[in-house]
């Protein structure tokens, strides 16, 4: 028996595990897989081996070990069929196990085997491999290899635990995880450093649980401030997802102004809520209680309605929905006009020139824009906003972490500040499943 055949009857035996596999299922324990979405409803796969390669198609139960065409395989469909270099070579899907150097898809190389699958007519690629071997691949993703052990560390744990939280996330698309801020950002090996391998290998099976269930670890560059409660960003009640100091204001996104100007602002609004018509105003809807506007109302020639704060960050696209607003009326000269927050209703102060500096005090008088004479025939020409943080504010703030490393806290310490109440455990002593919430968005 040559060496080719014993490599491709081992792989067939594996193949047929493989197919036994749940989809859409990470098994807690030491050898927990993932399989992680690289492309999806593509309409073609190219892909580039250096080593030798095996090629296998697990279609109808029955493993088959097919030809693999040298370094460059390009995969499309017809149909219900997957052709390689123009030929059909079945059903698939298809399973492609690199035996001696990766496998290389756009111009990425990753560990573990990928596998192709027809969709529709479309093609889906699916690299599945160790959950530690993808935490390699995220973590330098997510923080800066360079940064405190403590905060890579807090980092690793925070990520194997959403992982395996959101294992079901894309259940129905074949896959579990996507490589996207969607989910995860991963780009395989080249994305890899010996620190952040080291921050993943010295917490390995660790995971953040709260009343023994794993948490839904969600996390975001900085905060600004305070983290937020997740009842305000997602409308959902999170014991552990609860505002703490978030430590960042080392962050280069801790204070931040953004100049919009009016016609650019319609543009955005017209294409998140075309329903409303071209704008005409925008004002508060709702501050929180330390003065942030977490709810905007938006009048269009169309329609009215109330926005959130995230809804508004997604469409403008700011760095956060930590804000406080104000809209520049013309001509010159400009006269800023600032919603503070007010004891009932928004209330409006004045401030000039047009700087991006509210004055913090109490309003003097709260009331509508037309209750301003000073605004009568001055058309808004700009809206300004002074945030903070960035992303959605809520559990771990990333340069909080770091932050709380440079400070001599370990990794636990900064976890159990960030999700308060959680704890950390060993993966296997935990059910597979998540506690009740999990959520829509990672950053
Ligand atoms: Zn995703």
């Amino acid at each position: 028996m040559n060496k080719g055949s014993a490599v491709y009857r081992g792989l067939i035996i594996l193949a047929l595990f493989l197919v036994s596999l749940t989809p859409g299922h990470a098994a807690t324990g030491k050898a927990a897989m993932v399989k992680i979405g690289l492309a999806q409803n593509t309409a073609e796969i190219r892909l580039a081996a250096g080593g030798e390669t095996a090629l296998l198609d697990l279609g109808n139960g029955d493993p088959r070990a097919l030809p693999w065409p040298g370094d460059q395989a390009l995969f499309t469909a017809i149909g219900e069929l997957i052709y390689l270099n123009e030929i059909p070579v079945g059903r698939g899907p298809l399973l492609v196990v690199p035996v001696t150097d990766f496998v290389v898809w756009d111009e990425k190389r990753y560990r573990g085997e990928l596998i192709i699958f027809n969709q529709n007519g479309t093609l889906n690629l699916v690299n599945r491999l160790s959950l530690e071997n993808y935490l390699r691949g995220v973590v330098p993703k997510e923080v800066p290899a360079g940064w405190p052990m403590a905060a890579l560390k807090a980092q690793a744990i925070a990520a194997r635990t959403y992982t395996l939280a959101n294992s079901e996330r894309h259940r129905n698309d074949g896959f579990q995880l996507c490589a996207t801020t969607h989910c995860q950002v991963y780009e395989g090996v080249d994305g890899e450093h010996p620190e952040t391998d080291r921050a993943v290998l010295e917490s390995d099976g660790l995971v953040i649980t709260y009343n023994g269930r794993l948490i839904s670890a969600v996390y975001h560059d900085t905060a600004g401030g305070y983290t937020k409660d997740a009842a305000e960003i997602w409308n959902y009640e999170v014991p552990y997802l609860k505002p703490v100091p978030a430590w960042d204001t080392g962050s280069p996104y801790s204070q931040w102004n953004r100049s919009i100007a009016w016609d650019e602002l319609r543009t955005q609004l017209g294409k998140a809520f075309p329903e409303l018509g071209k704008l005409r105003q925008l004002s508060p809807a709702a501050f929180s209680d330390d003065g942030r506007v977490i709810k905007l109302n938006l009048q269009g020639e169309a329609g009215e309605r109330v926005i959130t704060g995230e809804q508004f960050r997604q469409a403008v696209g700011l760095p956060s929905s930590h804000m406080k607003i104000g809209i520049a009326y013309g001509l010159e000269p400009l006269i800023t006009l600032w919603w503070l927050y007010g004891q009932k209703n928004p209330a409006a102060i004045i401030s000039e020139p047009e700087v991006p500096e509210p004055v913090m005090q109490e309003p003097e008088a709260a009331g509508e824009v037309a209750d301003w004479p000073q605004l009568q025939g001055k058309p808004p020409v700009r809206l300004v906003i002074n945030g903070a943080g960035r992303g959605h504010g809520v559990g771990l703030s990333q340069w909080g972490a770091k932050r709380m490393a440079e400070a001599g806290y370990n990794e636990r310490q900064i976890l159990e500040h960030f999700y308060p109440g959680a704890k950390l455990s060993k993966m296997g002593t935990v059910p597979d499943i998540a506690g009740e919430f999990v959520s829509n968005v990672s950053k």
